[in-house]
């Protein structure tokens, strides 16, 4: 089978290349690939910026059908529509492991950094990973549920939503238009700001319900959110850009007392005026990945029809398609690439 790998440290070292396909061992499951979407992460590890094993198959964000059962695998069928979680391997005993926190493990090994990922045709992993589609979740939008699921655990599960608030997002990329969706669920108004490179991302914002959208090279988003507060400032931020202007400008907008959520990754250190954070008494929260509940939330969202992930899928590669992938993903084509292996 082919598979998009990272074949040696350094920047670049990425080819397609042939390779056996796997079997699964017990308590596994064979998925036959059939999308896989390429993350900023995987960039980053093109770059050598992200800490990978290789020579490894890249990818950790799938959709396929199960293929083949490990001996002892109970509960799912070959020719089951299927989605699976990244970590393939963590300790199971440590302090956040049994607080069910296995995103913050110091044994975490994910697929497609330390363990064979989703570029492929096949991909095996332990069946506890594995969370069946909904019916109405296609291949390409299935294979967002881990994005989706991630956006669940930093929008949804640790900062506090109460409907009717006003939430700020910027950065309408994947992650932010996800964010959008996951927010406007729990009953909150959101603004998305944006700059002039992000005008038909705005517009998608809009087709998925973002109440407001600014330009804010050209309107005043301040203003804005005054006016829809009685003056005070939106209740909660979301920086989903990973642009440091874009962070410093939300402490502006943020209220009093107000939660600041950082969901983007900035890839270096920015300058940010933590003083605020004082002054406005925020509340401020990261979050790194998924636990396990984030998954669940992620599937019901997308089930019930409040999250459409399918729309964020715009660019699609076969799997010896990395160059023009990577180029598309630089020259900030679409919105989300994947490849269907
Ligand atoms: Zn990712
Ligand atoms: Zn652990």
């Amino acid at each position: 089978m082919k598979g998009v790998m990272k074949v040696a440290p350094g920047v670049g070292n990425v080819e397609t290349r042939e390779l056996p396909e796997p079997s699964p061992s017990v308590g596994q499951v064979k998925i036959r690939v059939k999308a896989a979407g390429i993350c900023g992460t995987d960039i980053h590890i093109y770059y050598d910026e992200f800490k990978v094993n290789p020579p490894v198959v890249m990818g950790h964000e799938l959709s396929g059908v199960v293929a083949e059962l490990g001996e002892g695998v109970t509960g799912l069928k070959v020719g089951d529509r299927v989605t699976s979680e990244t970590y393939f391997h963590t300790c199971g005993w440590c302090r956040y492991c049994r607080a069910g926190k296995p995103n913050m493990c110091a044994e975490r090994k994910s697929i497609g950094s330390h363990v064979n990922g989703a570029f492929a045709e096949y991909i095996v992993v332990p069946a506890g990973l594995v969370h069946r589609l909904p019916d109405n979740v296609d291949f390409l939008a299935g294979a967002l549920t881990e994005p989706l699921a991630c956006v669940v655990h930093g929008a949804l599960e640790v900062p506090h939503l109460i409907p009717g608030e006003l939430a700020v997002l910027t950065g309408p990329g994947a992650i932010g238009l996800l964010t959008l969706q996951v927010v406007r669920s729990a009953g909150v108004r959101v603004v998305v700001l944006g700059t002039d490179v992000d005008e038909e991302r705005l517009s998608l914002a809009r087709e998925l319900g973002a109440d407001y959208t600014v330009n804010v090279q050209r309107e005043d988003a301040a203003g804005l959110v005054k006016g829809l507060t009685d003056g005070f400032g939106a209740d909660i931020v979301y920086e989903c850009s990973g642009a440091g202007p874009a962070a410093q400008q939300l402490l502006g907008l943020v209220r009093k007392a107000g939660q600041y959520a950082q969901v983007g990754l900035f890839g270096k250190p920015v300058t940010w005026d933590l003083e605020q954070v004082c002054y406005k008494q925020l509340s401020v929260t990261g979050t790194l990945a998924t636990v396990p509940s984030s998954w669940h939330h992620a599937l019901r969202l997308m089930a019930q029809g409040k999250v459409r992930t399918g729309p964020l899928a715009t660019n699609l590669f076969p799997l010896d398609g990395w160059p023009d992938a990577l180029a598309a993903f630089e020259g900030r084509k679409g919105v989300k690439l994947l490849f269907q292996p």
